[in-house]
């Protein structure tokens, strides 16, 4: 898309389409921080935009292939030893992990709610370690997941023990039984089409049923550092949020926020998270 996009021409905003941003910062070389994806340190350019319509911050480039989740991320990242990591993540205490705190807020939100977790099928979106699954496990709850990489699948049967796992995306995923609760833990800021993916989503929610969002929330990361600094701002977020942009894409999927909150995770993540119903 960027490709295509002439000098002096802004491109569009990848949640709502305008092309109405105003330049935040150009990014000429990979951040020190940043994860490694092989680009040419000579093809590395991205700017990134704050969306005058829904105030979402978005970086315009072309310079992931969209086969990155797909195996060859884990391989980068995770070098398949997704199970060691997954048991260092699920050793560490609570007030270091930003997951036992993840599992305490959405099972505390479902208590509320007067769910049992044996009766509540959770379905985790793009759940590459699947930690969250193994938490919520831990509390009885029946857990699902999607991921596209088949490596990560294959770990949530085998070693975290999810009662299913599917390989793909949710363009090609269908179910017989809704889900009463579905999450998207730092998903969708890594998609080019976040709304869509989000209402695709919603198709397969129990009619009461609930979705649990995590985003990346630049507007507060930028108070603490630049966005070549801050990994909120890394090339594989093509959106990064704030309290108005997290309201137009929930809305922009036909959903309610039910609760929204920006907290500071114990990995120095600043994030934004929200409970959606229809
Ligand atoms: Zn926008």
């Amino acid at each position: 898309m960027s490709g295509n996009t002439g000098p002096g021409q802004i491109p569009p905003c990848w949640l709502c389409g305008a092309a109405d941003g105003r330049l935040v910062v150009e990014v000429r070389a990979r951040p020190e921080r940043e994860i490694d994806f092989g680009i040419e340190p000579d093809r590395y350019y991205r700017a990134i935009y704050r969306c005058g319509r829904c105030a979402v911050f978005y970086s315009a480039h072309d310079l992931l292939d969209d086969d990155v989740y797909t195996g060859r991320y884990n391989e980068s990242i995770y070098e398949h030893q997704l199970a060691e990591r997954y048991d260092r993540i699920m050793s560490l205490p609570h007030d270091r992990s930003d997951n036992r705190q993840r599992v305490v807020r959405v099972t505390s939100f479902v208590g509320a709610l007067g769910w049992t977790p044996k009766r509540t099928r959770v379905l985790d979106v793009g759940t590459g370690l699947c930690v969250f699954l193994g938490g919520m496990k831990e509390q009885g709850f029946r857990c699902y997941c999607i991921d596209p990489d088949p490596i990560a699948t294959r770990h949530a049967l085998e070693h975290v023990g999810v009662d299913g796992a599917y390989t793909g995306t949710l363009d090609g995923f269908k179910t017989a039984e809704p889900f009463e609760v579905i999450s998207f833990n730092k998903v969708l800021e890594h998609v080019k089409d976040p709304a869509d993916q989000l209402r695709r989503a919603v198709e397969l929610l129990a009619d009461n049923g609930v979705i649990y969002i995590e985003l990346p929330d630049g507007q507060t990361a930028l108070e603490h550092g630049t966005p070549t600094e801050r990994e909120e701002f890394f090339i594989d977020h093509y959106t990064v949020y704030c309290p108005a942009s997290l309201s137009h894409l929930v809305e922009a999927a036909g959903l309610t926020i039910a609760e929204a909150r920006a907290i500071h995770e114990p990995s120095d993540k600043y994030t934004l998270y929200a409970f959606c119903h229809r």
